[in-house]
């Protein structure tokens, strides 16, 4: 039997808050015992939060082995090019998909950076260093050149330790890296995926686990159930249609864009909702989704039975993707009945405020929120019954139908959250809840204390713990 050991954990993101994920397992008790990273993500909601991104990595990123990467969300890699930037020089882990969708998400949030830094300019408000972006393409590019691909449960050896990425259900490619020593086990969850899920195989089952690093955003709310949301998207997009107005579905480009697809594409195919067209007004959702096409053997066995049958997915008369500014623009001039699934899912950019400026004053329309919205974004402004936002700089009422459908989250709600630990209670010595805003994550802490007995907290930024195996 291996010896015990006591390594060294810290939070150095993801905690207190749901972004910015970014942890540092060290190995102190051999000489030269590795430091290895999960995660490197943007701080992302105000613009406090925000200056975050800007600070000095808590560590030397010289000293960095290895980072693994749970999944493409930007607030799990969009720090990855600054790391570089600062001299880590190991070796980036992650699935295939991950790699490929963590491509597509770095260059767009360059793209973002730049035209905020250009809005800003014109503000004349921001200091010259807030004028900066935080890396550029070349920065990516060496990222990518460090970055390997691994599949589920391929051994990955660091130090004493072998390192698997589990199968998390959370969007295509998303894992939980486990390290192992001995038969000791210590889990990160990275985000945990609302399983079953349209396209996704469930999150896979953990029931040996010592130590659990878990993701927390749901941690104090449950969803309405599958058939409820389907309902609802059914119900509205029905009404909306009926009254002559559009639906917009401000939506993530990464996994809730493709599910939305393909229930609409079900919902059309069973004549369930009238045949109008659907937009897919998003550059960055429609090279996602290309993805999702090109990896179908990470799709769950009832899509690839689909694909298999001829019948393809993402892929029916009505559905249009707008790729230039022109084919965007275009969108309003057609017909009025139409579905608009437009990024950000937060509406804090992107093609979707332009929608939104044009369609939020008509009570005829609908706007439907799919995701969460975090605080400080426009959308939870929207969620939150706003009756005006600012967009592009003009004060537009609201008062088309605003309609939550939380059932399409891409996280676990708190019961999933509960029932995930709940598997693995018996072998656990310690369960460190993250990446949550802090109601929920304390809520999630107490409930695991109270009902399963566990010694849970939730650390604070930059805590550093010992844990031993
Ligand atoms: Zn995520």
């Amino acid at each position: 039997m291996a010896e015990t050991k006591q390594l060294k954990l810290s939070f150095c993101g993801g905690t207190g808050g749901v972004t910015g994920a970014n942890f540092l397992l060290e190995d102190p008790t051999v000489p030269n015992g590795f430091k290895a990273l999960v995660d490197c993500g943007m701080f992302q909601g105000t613009r406090i939060e925000e200056k975050l991104n800007w600070e000095k990595f808590p560590y030397d990123p010289k000293e960095i082995k290895a980072v693994f990467i749970t999944h493409a969300h930007i607030d799990h890699i969009g720090r990855l090019p600054l790391l570089l930037k600062a001299g880590f020089n190991g070796t980036i882990y992650s699935t295939p998909p991950t790699k490929e969708i963590a491509e597509i998400a770095l260059l767009d949030a360059i793209g973002v950076m730049e035209k905020e830094n250009k809005h800003r300019a014109k503000e004349k408000k921001a200091n010259p260093e807030d004028l900066e972006s935080l890396y550029d393409t070349e920065d990516v590019s060496r990222a990518l050149r460090q970055w390997k691909t691994v599949g589920y449960h391929e051994p990955i050896m660091i130090g004493d330790f072998t390192v698997v990425l589990r199968d998390s259900g959370h969007i295509l490619g998303s894992a939980m890296v486990e390290f192992t020593y001995g038969s000791k086990k210590i889990l990160f969850t990275g985000d945990l995926g609302n399983s079953p899920t349209p396209l996704l195989k469930d999150t896979e089952k953990v029931t040996d686990a010592d130590y659990l690093i878990m993701e927390s955003v749901y941690g104090d709310r449950n969803h309405e159930d599958r058939q409820e949301r389907r309902n609802r998207l059914e119900d509205a997009i029905e009404e909306t249609i009926r009254k002559d107005g559009v639906v917009i579905i401000p939506a993530f480009s990464i996994e809730r864009t493709q599910e939305l697809l393909f229930d609409i594409e079900n919902m059309m195919e069973n004549s369930r909702i009238p045949l109008v067209p659907v937009f897919l007004d998003s550059p960055m959702a429609s090279k996602v989704t290309a993805v999702y096409k090109k990896h179908s053997d990470y799709l769950n066995h009832e899509t690839n039975a689909i694909i298999r049958g001829g019948d393809g997915i993402f892929k029916f008369p009505q559905f249009h993707e707008t790729l230039s500014t022109e084919e965007s623009k275009a969108i309003d001039l057609s017909n009025p009945k139409k579905i608009i699934i437009a990024g950000s899912g937060m509406s804090n950019g992107g093609r979707i405020i332009h929608h939104e400026l044009k369609y939020l004053p008509d009570p005829n329309s609908t706007v439907l929120l799919a995701g969460y919205q975090a605080v400080g974004s426009m959308g939870r402004l929207i969620q939150d019954g706003a009756k005006y936002v600012k967009i592009l700089g003009e004060e537009v009422p609201v008062r088309a139908r605003v309609l939550s459908v939380s059932g399409y989250s891409a996280h676990k709600d708190s019961d999933a959250l509960f029932e995930f630990v709940r598997e693995t209670a018996d072998s656990l010595k310690k369960v460190f809840v993250v990446m949550g805003e802090p109601k929920s994550s304390l809520f999630l802490v107490q409930r695991l204390r109270d009902y399963l007995g566990l010694d849970a907290e939730a650390p604070e930024l930059n805590q550093s713990v010992e844990i031993e195996l």
